[in-house]
């Protein structure tokens, strides 16, 4: 873990501690996956609160253990074991995450595919230490990995065991991990009974309920900085976005974000953030990756073929361009303006 897990329990509302204490806004916040997650229970009693933090703090702990792209774990034996062409016994968990990746893969053709992670490792993305620097790594190298079509696809799951069809299958869950841990914390917050919450990963967001009657209210950052305008969602709604600005690999005169297209094997440039609305966290997370790489072009097929209704796309000179289903949840920041597409054919 790259940082010390934090539990910070704070009341927002001073909270007497009596029988009867009112009801109060709790927060707290955990890293996992190298994020810092902050979790807002609206309206829960501290002792639920607290019990509710406990569970995701060893919860969290456990996926960071057994999702983690690189670090020793559940994740890197599977892969061993996958690369070697040998049948390997997983968690119910990862059979979960390859079942609905294998959907996410299929539904983007193939533009989300967690199964790159020889060439996300090979371009150097296997680290939390960004910008990562240097040169790119040699053509042919690319070119082989590419070549080799590593696909989700390859892979069989019968119960808890898994087999893959290619050795080149390298499992990374980069691309949906945030979005499957926000989801269960959000399942863990409302069966305790609470209805009103908000999970924030770094704006990577899920709602739960709403915010003392109002929507809850989320910004859209620009990639050339400050905000591009604001997001109000509620009742279970999750609002991703992926992006090609945070992380990257620096070379002298090029900069290489970390998404790459599976079909080239290379970083995508074009669309500079993806921001998707859906109404959980791991579609929304699959999808904002999946609309980076199909590119200004294709994006708002893509989003149709994933059963994405709203999205948004930001583009290196800052225009905005969005589905229609986006202007209900979305406003623009002051001066900014939103190109709408059409629909998809
Ligand atoms: P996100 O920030 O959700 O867009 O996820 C980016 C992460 O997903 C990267 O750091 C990689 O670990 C992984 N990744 C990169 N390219 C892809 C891709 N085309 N499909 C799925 N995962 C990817
Ligand atoms: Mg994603």
């Amino acid at each position: 873990m790259s940082a010390p897990l934090r539990l910070v329990v704070t009341c927002l509302l001073a909270a007497a501690a009596a029988a009867c204490a009112p009801a109060v806004d709790e927060s707290a916040e955990f890293y996992v996956f190298g994020t810092l997650v902050e979790v807002r229970l609206s309206g829960a009693q501290p002792e639920q609160a607290e019990a509710i933090f406990a569970t995701l703090q060893q919860e969290f702990q456990r996926m960071h253990r057994e999702l983690h792209a690189w670090e020793p774990g559940e994740l890197t034996r599977l892969n061993a074991a996958l690369a070697s062409g040998e049948a390997a016994r997983t968690t119910a968990e990862i059979g979960t995450l390859i079942r609905r990746s294998k959907d996410y893969e299929r539904a983007s053709g193939g533009r989300f595919n967690p199964a790159i992670g020889k060439l996300v490792a090979l371009w150097g993305f296997h680290t939390s230490d960004f910008p990562v620097t240097g040169p790119p790594p040699a053509e042919a190298a690319i070119r082989a990995l590419r070549d080799a079509r590593p696909s989700s696809l390859d892979l069989e799951v019968s119960g808890d065991t898994v087999i893959s069809s290619n050795p080149a299958v390298q499992l990374d869950f980069g691309g949906i991990a945030k979005g499957y841990a926000i989801d269960f914390a959000c399942d863990v917050i409302r069966a305790s009974g609470i209805q009103d919450a908000i999970v924030n990963a770094g704006g990577d967001v899920r709602t739960l309920g709403d915010n003392r009657g109002k929507a809850w209210r989320i910004g859209v950052r620009d990639p050339s900085g400050g905000v591009a305008g604001g997001i109000e969602a509620r009742d279970g709604l999750a609002v991703f976005t992926s992006g090609n600005y945070e992380r990257f690999r620096q070379d002298a005169d090029a900069r290489y974000p970390h998404i790459l297209d599976p079909r080239t094997g290379r970083p995508v440039q074009a669309v500079a953030a993806a921001t998707v609305i859906a109404r959980n966290g791991t579609t929304a997370d699959a999808a904002a990756t999946a609309l980076v790489v199909a590119g200004p072009e294709d994006w708002p097929k893509v989003a149709e073929k994933m059963g994405i209704e709203a999205a948004m796309v930001i583009y290196a000179d800052g225009r905005i361009h969005a589905t229609p289903g986006m202007l209900e949840y979305f406003t623009p920041g002051e001066g900014r303006e939103v190109i709408v597409t059409e629909s998809a054919p």
